[in-house]
């Protein structure tokens, strides 16, 4: 187990500068994710972690020591990376001793180890397989094990799962869990599958454009977002964005208007705003409450916030729940719901719904996020 810190890591490829003044703090043991979206440099990171790529800029400690000029090979890290790369012509146990053979590791401790790897990932009594006989998650277990055998401190992962289909992922999903909380050990994991990174991460640092958006746990980042690029990132479907202006700042938070003069008050702190200020207001579409509709009704209406009805133009029946499309004209904004249930609705009906003022955001015109003032289940504001 070892801390990993970065402190202003920059890097550059030539003259275009891919990764700017990175700070980050890993504590020992901890479950970090990088996300962000194809070209954001999240693998670059990882590398650069590994010490497969050299840092620009800026310094780089595994466990207080500074490893900018370490090879790989003495950072005490292991990396899984998203293609096995097994031998086909090796039995699993020759494939996850090769490294510790070529080192020339006395035989007895490399058997000690081999026990040790397989049994965490449950490999034992597949030992003198071939990898063709292997299904794709059996031959990622051996990779992971390939890499404990060398007892890393910290363990790198570069999208494991990607190449596999979605129930292995979902399973592999769990059996990673498992091992961290097994291991205890750090582990950094690059994935674009935001369902991975808010299922297994302890802490997750969505990039954007090399630079570092927002790091917290996963609920920090879903309840509080600091700004729009983020709010916008985690979750499924996105958060919804309607145009509004700052119409007064009162105790109770920021009253915006949108189209047609309808108004709302969003719950957050108004530092740096003023009458006028164009902003937007985000709303989750499963935050969007649906018991005021009789197609939908899931109880009691709750007072407050802005009841709309709108056409139904596009119906995603998924049976656990139904993602509902509809165009508000009202306030000039296509929004999406989600009602968790079979919804007994048409295309093209009426719908009403109300939008919460406090499950509410708003953001200033550069994208940065309002502080919310209300306090959500499980995270910190
Ligand atoms: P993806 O999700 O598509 O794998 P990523 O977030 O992991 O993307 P990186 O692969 O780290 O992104 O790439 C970040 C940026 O650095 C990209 O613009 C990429 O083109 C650039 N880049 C990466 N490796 C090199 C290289 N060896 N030479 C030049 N540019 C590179």
């Amino acid at each position: 187990m070892a801390s990993v810190v970065l402190k202003k890591i920059t890097k550059a490829f030539g003259d275009v500068v891919v990764q700017k003044d990175i700070d980050l703090e890993i504590i020992d043991g901890e479950f970090i994710a990088f996300v962000g979206p194809s070209g954001c440099g999240k693998t670059t990171l990882l590398r650069m972690i590994a010490g497969l790529e050299n840092i620009t800029s800026g310094d780089m400690y595994i466990d207080n020591k500074r490893v900018n000029d370490v090879p790989p090979s003495e950072r005490s890290i292991s990396m899984v990376f998203q293609s096995y790369a097994l031998y086909p012509h090796l039995n699993l146990k020759d494939n996850m001793t090769f490294g510790l053979r070529l080192k020339k590791t006395d035989p007895k401790e490399i058997e000690k180890r081999l026990d040790y790897a397989s049994s965490i990932l449950q490999l034992g009594n597949q030992l003198e397989k071939k990898p063709k006989e292997l299904s794709g998650g059996q031959q990622q277990r051996v990779a992971i094990g390939r890499t404990l055998v060398n007892r890393p401190k910290v363990l790198l992962f570069d999208e494991p799962l990607s190449n596999l289909d979605a129930s292995l992922r979902v399973q592999m999903r769990i059996e990673i869990s498992k091992l961290h909380k097994r291991l205890n050990s750090t582990m950094v994991y690059v994935t674009h599958d935001q369902v991975e990174a808010m299922t297994m991460a302890d802490r997750i640092v969505v990039l954007e454009g090399g630079r570092i958006a927002q790091v917290g746990t996963p609920l920090e980042l879903y309840h509080y977002p600091t700004n729009r690029f983020v709010a916008g990132f985690i979750g499924s479907p996105k958060m919804n964005f309607i145009n509004a202006k700052v119409i007064e700042l009162n105790h109770h938070g920021v009253k915006v208007k949108l189209a047609n003069d309808a108004q709302l008050t969003v719950q957050v702190e108004h530092v740096d705003l003023k009458v006028g200020d164009s902003v937007s207001v985000g709303i989750r579409p499963e935050h969007i409450d649906t018991s005021v509709s009789h197609q939908c009704s899931n109880g009691e209406p709750e007072q407050g916030g802005l009841i709309l009805s709108s056409e139904i133009q596009v119906l995603e029946q998924l049976g656990h729940e139904t993602q509902i499309y509809v165009e508000a004209t009202c306030i000039e904004s296509d929004l999406i719901i989600r009602y968790f249930d079979v919804a007994d609705v048409a295309l093209g009906e009426q719908f009403k719904f109300r939008i919460p003022e406090h499950r509410c955001h708003l953001f200033k015109k550069g994208g940065i996020a309002c502080k919310r003032t209300y306090q959500e289940i499980g995270a910190k504001k």
